[in-house]
């Protein structure tokens, strides 16, 4: 067992560090404040490969390793969340499903673009009536019709809270149609499709989540991803590797709030002395740091195993629950910890808070990931556990 990074791994997270605290840092704030999306850093991410991570040189990606690639999310959450997710949306969702399930004409027509941030990817499978529920008995939840109408297939229905929604150049769209579940490539531009304004959130304030209303949107059957009915092993598999992603930004975003709050310790003196040399404070950077390195090595270990191609869907969930609970927990700590500086938007804390709270419902609630690790361990024993 050899816990270090690879020479050249340890190579791209120094690219990634000075990348994000150029490029991302100092505009985190003011964009979150102003709900305005990080467009400059998103076009720079495509100049350095990053839009592109994990796709092979062939269709101009940078051919990263998923451990590379969630190294690049986990700094990227360090700085925005926004940006992380932005990111790991157009890249394990959207692209990585055209790489793993396309054929070779929708790969040559969308990786290439995707790569050079032309294309910005987004993903819509939820439904104002499909939710967690999204993936299970078939898709059979889903409203979204795909009616084969000649050589076009006609999209109807609406899709909720899709990330990159109004920046996206190409959508993976979920629909029912003869045969089952279906994946299609719906570009922006196709007639019928239109988005809703963007949703106010909690946190995530500069990305967007959009409504994509499809009615009557046409698009060429040779339009749909993988074989008839593939549609929800597709979704399926990428919500695991976004899991691991978004276990990647929950841990980028706990490990920058444990370094805001320890130097902030340092600094704040009450009492006459810094507040880090008081024991209560202690315990919370020291439950956190605990917490923190507990989740990195499930983090590297998942996407570790991504890349020896072992099976990692139960992995993606521990990933993803663990992620999503340590982010929260860290950054409430860690906010208690700044007192009711933590509260105040001046300092970057209050923004991580609310940030790390979408990390247990987006790409799937904890509860369900639960249910998916308690599958794979009652499996063991026969009992079928259903959600
Ligand atoms: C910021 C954000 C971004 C998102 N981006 C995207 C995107 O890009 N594309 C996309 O398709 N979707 C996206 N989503 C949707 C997201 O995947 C769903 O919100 C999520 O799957 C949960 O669905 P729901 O919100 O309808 O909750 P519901 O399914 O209504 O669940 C409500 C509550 O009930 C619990 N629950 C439901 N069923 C069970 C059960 N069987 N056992 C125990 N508890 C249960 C849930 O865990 C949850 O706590 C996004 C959501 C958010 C908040």
């Amino acid at each position: 067992m050899d816990f270090a990074f690879s020479e050249e791994q340890e190579m791209f997270l120094a690219m990634f560090r000075d990348f994000s605290a150029k490029e991302v840092a100092p505009q985190a704030e003011e964009l979150d404040h102003e709900e305005a999306l990080p467009l400059d850093a998103l076009r720079k991410a495509a100049q350095q490969g990053f839009l592109g991570a994990t796709l092979p040189e062939k269709y101009f990606g940078a051919e990263l390793d998923y451990l590379s690639y969630v190294l690049l999310v986990e700094t990227l959450a360090a700085d925005s969340v926004s940006m992380a997710v932005m990111l790991a949306t157009h890249v394990s969702l959207a692209a990585m499903s055209i790489l793993e399930n396309g054929d070779e004409a929708q790969k040559e027509a969308w990786l290439p673009v995707m790569s050079a941030g032309e294309a910005i990817g987004a993903f819509a499978l939820t439904e104002p009536d499909a939710g967690s529920d999204a993936v299970y008995q078939g898709g059979s939840g889903w409203q979204t019709r795909a009616t084969p109408e000649g050589d076009d297939v006609v999209l109807d229905g609406v899709k909720s809270w899709v990330a990159n929604g109004e920046v996206a150049g190409i959508f993976v769209v979920f629909a029912r149609g003869p045969e089952g579940g279906d994946a299609f490539l719906v570009p922006a531009d196709a007639s019928g499709l239109t988005l809703g304004y963007r949703e106010p959130t909690l946190g995530l304030r500069s990305a967007a989540f959009n409504r994509l209303y499809l009615e009557k949107c046409r698009v060429p059957a040779s339009n749909r991803l993988g074989a008839p009915g593939a549609g929800v092993e597709i979704a399926r598999q990428a919500q695991d590797r976004m899991a691991i992603a978004l276990g990647a930004a929950g841990l980028g975003v706990a490990a920058s709030s444990l370094d805001v709050a320890s130097q902030f310790a340092t600094e704040r003196v009450q009492f006459g002395v810094p507040i880090a040399e008081k024991q209560a404070i202690q315990r919370y950077v020291a439950e956190v740091l605990t917490e923190v390195e507990a989740l990195r090595y499930l983090v590297y270990h998942a996407a570790w195993a991504v890349d020896r191609g072992d099976g990692f869907s139960r992995d993606a969930s521990v990933v993803k629950a663990f992620g999503a609970k340590v982010a929260r927990n860290a950054t409430n700590q860690m906010l208690q910890v700044l007192g009711g500086y933590g509260y105040m938007e001046d300092y970057p804390m209050a923004r991580k808070y609310r940030d790390a709270r979408a990390l247990g419902i987006i790409g799937g609630p904890t509860e369900l990931h639960h249910v998916r690790i308690a599958q794979d361990v009652f499996a063991k024993r026969d009992v079928d556990v259903v959600p």
